[in-house]
Parts: C-alpha cells; structure tokens; sequence
C-alpha cells in the first residue's frame, strides 16, 4: 500500500542559495501517536496510507515518500533583538507543497527529523513534551479560528533526545501556507543579495498575495499587506489572550500565520504584563507587548524591502514608514472591534473603548480569569441573575459590579434581543482553551507512563471550544494554585 503525496516544488525550484537539499535522518522505531485525519483528507491524502507502518515511516522521517524533494530552508532573525544572520531549519525538514482542497497550497513540513547543514550546534531532533504542546496549541488555534500553522501528525522516534534529561523523540508533521518569516527576507538583504530579496518577494507575491501582482507597486502593496495581517493576527492574539513567547524575526511569518509554538501559553487570569517563557527575562514578548514587537519587526521587513521601494532612498524610506504607520490603526480597530463582540456590543459608540479597558483594568487588578470572565459574561448577557457567577472570579466581586452597570446601561440602549447578543458573545468568547495546567498533565502522563488518552481526550474538548460540553467542565476551569504553570520552555 504505497502512500501517495501529490507533491509540487515551487520553493526548492528557487536559486540553490535559497535552500539546503538535505534527506531526514532515519530513526529507529517509529510509532504513530496522532493522525490528524480530517486534515490528512483535506490536504487530499489518504488517512489509512499515512497511518499504515509505511506511512508511520516517512511521518518520522525514516523513509521519503516518492515525489519529494526534501530541503531545510536558508533564513536569519532577530533573536531577542539581536540579529543572527544564519538560522535555517536546524531541525525540520520541508518534504514538499501539496493543494489543499480549497486550492491553497500548503507546506509539508517534519519538525525534528534531524540535523542540517542549518543546525549549528543542535541535534536536530525534538521532545515528545514539546511536539505535543505544539500538536494542541496550532490545532486549538486553527478551531479558535486564528490563522496558524497546523499539525497533520506527530510520532515518536523510539530514540531518546538529550536535553536535561534524556527525553523519548518525537517528529511533527507541521502543514502551513508556507515556512516564509521576516527572516527570509533578512537573509538576503543581510548579504546585500538584492536579487535574492526580489525572487523572494515575487515568491511571496505569486503564493500569498496573488492579487497584488498586478498592482502598479506590488513591493509597496506587499509591504502593506503583510502589515495588515500582522496587525490583524497580534489583535486576535489579545483577543484570547495567547502570548507567543518567542516573537523574533524569524519567527514571524509572512503569510500572517501563528508559527512556531515553543514557550507559547495562554494566561489565565488577566495581566497585560504576563510572560511565560522561561528565556524572556525582560519580558520582551509580555502579552501586551507583542502588537509593539510586531511593529518592530515589520520595521525590519521594511528595511529588507527599501531597495525594491524605488530608487530614491530617502523616498522609500518615507514610504515605508508611511506603510509601518498603518500599524497602529489597523491593529487598534481590529482589537477594539474584537473587543466590542467580546461584551456584546452590536453598535460602536466613543464610550466603548474605556468601557472595554476599564473592565480589563479590573480584571487586572482583581485576577479575573480572562476566557472565565468573558464566556460568563455571556451569559449574563442574557440575564441579570448570572451576574454572581462572573462576580465571583474577581477578588474584590464589587468591582464588576460597577463596571456591570454600565455596561447593562450600554446594551439596553441596542435593539438586539438578550437571546441574540448571548448567542454572538458564546460565539467569540470560548469556554475552552489550552491551559497550561491541562497541556503539562497531558505532557506528563505521555512522558512519564506512555499514557495518550488525556493527550486524546483534551484534543477533543478543544474541538468545539465554543461549546459548553458539561461533561468536560473540569477542562473550563482556571487552575488552582498549585496547578499553576509559571514557566514555559522552548521546544529546544
Ligand atoms: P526555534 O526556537 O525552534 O525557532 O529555533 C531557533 C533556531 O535554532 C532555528 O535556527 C532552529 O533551526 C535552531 N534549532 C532549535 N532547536 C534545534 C535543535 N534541536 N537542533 C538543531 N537546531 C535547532
Ligand atoms: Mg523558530
């Protein structure tokens, strides 16, 4: 039973200096932990081929399906805002593009498949803890409806990884619009390889932005478009409250897609300073200011791009910074909108986004669980009587209280029914997220007692994270103290 992989090209038929041709590396026991069957149909292949032994296989990087053409891509980054002009995949491996069934090609990518000539000092290989975390978190974004990569597959190896301890291994099968960051373009520009710079973006354009090809500036119109949804990802971002954690350059990706999950975590009571990963002392990549870290590093996209704005430097630099001042607009009125549905507000007024802020500064000071308060309150919406089940989740409940009166003020004055702002609220305020507590039990018992059916069983819950499903409440709760996760680590 051969599996099948309708593979095309595009990005290994790139100038050679764009990529390494390099083959994973054969593990010893391959074993199949999770297929993700609805998406193994969607990208066109066949479920029960992939979840065969040969299938299991080429998932670990032990046998490359026919058809490929394996390579780990060149790129650079800003790491922690100091610039690195060599990164690559060091440790992932694109087999090649598929066409999705709504036509969009998409990357197939094995994430732990061993070393490139990219990896530096590492093995290239990855935990099982981290592929986990990654498999949950991109598909809980994906049902959240927040653009991101996604997870087709993940194995374990039958090796063990040496970090701390000596950890079992494990390969993602990561699927995305493509494996394209701010990087890639600093790659080229850091060599002042200026026709690199423009084959990129003639790439980008063709795959992501087909539109703009014909546009009487595509470089500029690429400029702005990336912005937009950079903009528009970082506001959805705060509007769950996900903090990525590790926001470099090359980590940010150009098709407006949530990439690389490694430190990444969801709060859980609200604090707009939060910071989860362990490596980020200064709090660079805190929740609240990731809409500034993308800004900053659109800026060196910008800069990257400043030779195909035009001759005139001075000009395209005024261009581009035209284009960057975007930013602030675009992402404010994403947010503030998002903002507005969160409460239920179905009509925009001035007062609305001190009501908003002054809820969240409430929050803020009273550790209100943010998913918690938001999915209560929409209830509440609906009726008075429910005000003490949001009440309850702020240490001091009369400060909701006050906030609640007038905002039960502001959506007296709509027309729309309770019933039908209820529902909208429940449709943008989920009652499930992957909370850390939930993701480190998983982790824990696969680990430590080869135990999946937790990893299984929150896969589940997160399927349909707007609805109640009273059977799996514990999965809606805020962690208790000692349940408390207060770090997080890079999948490294
Ligand atoms: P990441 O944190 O996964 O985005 O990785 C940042 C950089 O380090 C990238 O260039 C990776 O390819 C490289 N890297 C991370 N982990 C490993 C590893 N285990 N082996 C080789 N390279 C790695
Ligand atoms: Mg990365």
């Amino acid at each position: 039973m051969t599996v099948h992989f309708p593979f095309e090209h595009t990005y290994a038929a790139l100038p050679a200096n764009f990529f390494a041709r390099v083959v994973p590396t054969p593990v010893a026991s391959p074993r199949l932990i999770k297929l993700n069957r609805p998406l193994a149909i969607h990208l066109g292949l066949d479920p029960d081929r992939l979840a065969s032994p040969e299938g299991t296989e080429i998932l670990a990087g032990k046998r490359v399906p026919e058809g490929a053409d394996p390579i780990a891509m060149a790129y650079a980054g800003h790491q922690f805002g100091h610039f690195v002009p060599q990164l690559g995949d060091g440790r992932a491996i694109l087999l090649g593009e598929v066409i999705d069934a709504d036509g969009i090609r998409r990357d197939i990518q094995l994430k732990g498949s061993g070393p490139t000539p990219f990896s530096r000092r590492g093995d290239g290989r990855a935990a099982l803890g981290p592929v986990l975390r990654e498999y949950i978190v991109s598909e809980a974004m994906a049902t959240l409806g927040i653009p991101t990569t996604r997870s087709l597959a993940a194995v374990m190896t039958g090796e063990s990884v040496l970090r701390e301890t000596p950890l079992p291994g494990a390969v993602l099968t990561r699927v995305a619009s493509s494996h394209i960051r701010v990087g890639t373009f600093q790659y080229f520009a850091a060599r002042g390889d200026t026709e690199g710079v423009r084959r990129l973006a003639d790439h980008v354009i063709g795959r992501h932005y087909p539109d703009l090809a014909h546009a009487d500036r595509p470089y500029h119109a690429l400029l702005d478009s990336v912005i937009a949804r950079q903009a528009d990802l970082v506001a959805r971002w705060l509007l769950v409250g996900f903090i990525h954690g590790v926001m470099n350059t090359d980590n940010t990706s150009i098709s407006g897609d949530t990439i690389d999950y490694g430190p990444c975590a969801f709060m859980d009571h609200y604090d707009p300073a939060k910071v989860f990963s362990s490596i980020d002392e200064l709090g660079r990549y805190a929740y609240a200011n990731q809409p500034r870290i993308a800004l900053w590093n659109l800026t060196r996209l910008a800069e990257c791009l400043l030779p195909l704005l035009g001759d005139e430097q001075d000009k395209a630099i005024e261009e581009a910074q035209s284009a960057l001042g975007n930013f602030v607009e675009t992402f404010d009125a994403a947010y503030q909108a998002g903002l507005r549905n969160k409460l239920g507000l179905f009509t925009v007024c001035d007062d609305d986004r001190a009501l908003a802020q002054d809820l969240l500064d409430a929050m803020a000071k009273n550790q209100a669980d943010f998913t918690l308060t938001f999915r209560r309150l929409s209830d509440a919406a609906l009726t008075s009587a429910d005000d003490g089940r949001v009440r309850e989740l702020f240490a001091d409940p009369n400060a909701y209280d006050e906030w609640a009166g007038r905002w039960r003020q502001r959506i007296a004055g709509e027309p729309q029914d309770p019933a039908a702002r209820q529902t909208a609220m429940r449709s943008v305020n989920p009652a499930f997220i992957p909370r850390n507590h939930l993701i480190e039990a998983v982790i824990e018992a696969a680990v430590n007692r080869d135990d999946f059916a937790p990893f299984e069983e929150l896969l589940t819950v997160l399927s349909k994270p707007y609805e109640d499903q009273p059977e799996f409440a514990r999965y809606a709760q805020a962690p208790e103290p000692h349940q408390r996760v207060l770090r997080t680590f890079c999948g490294t």
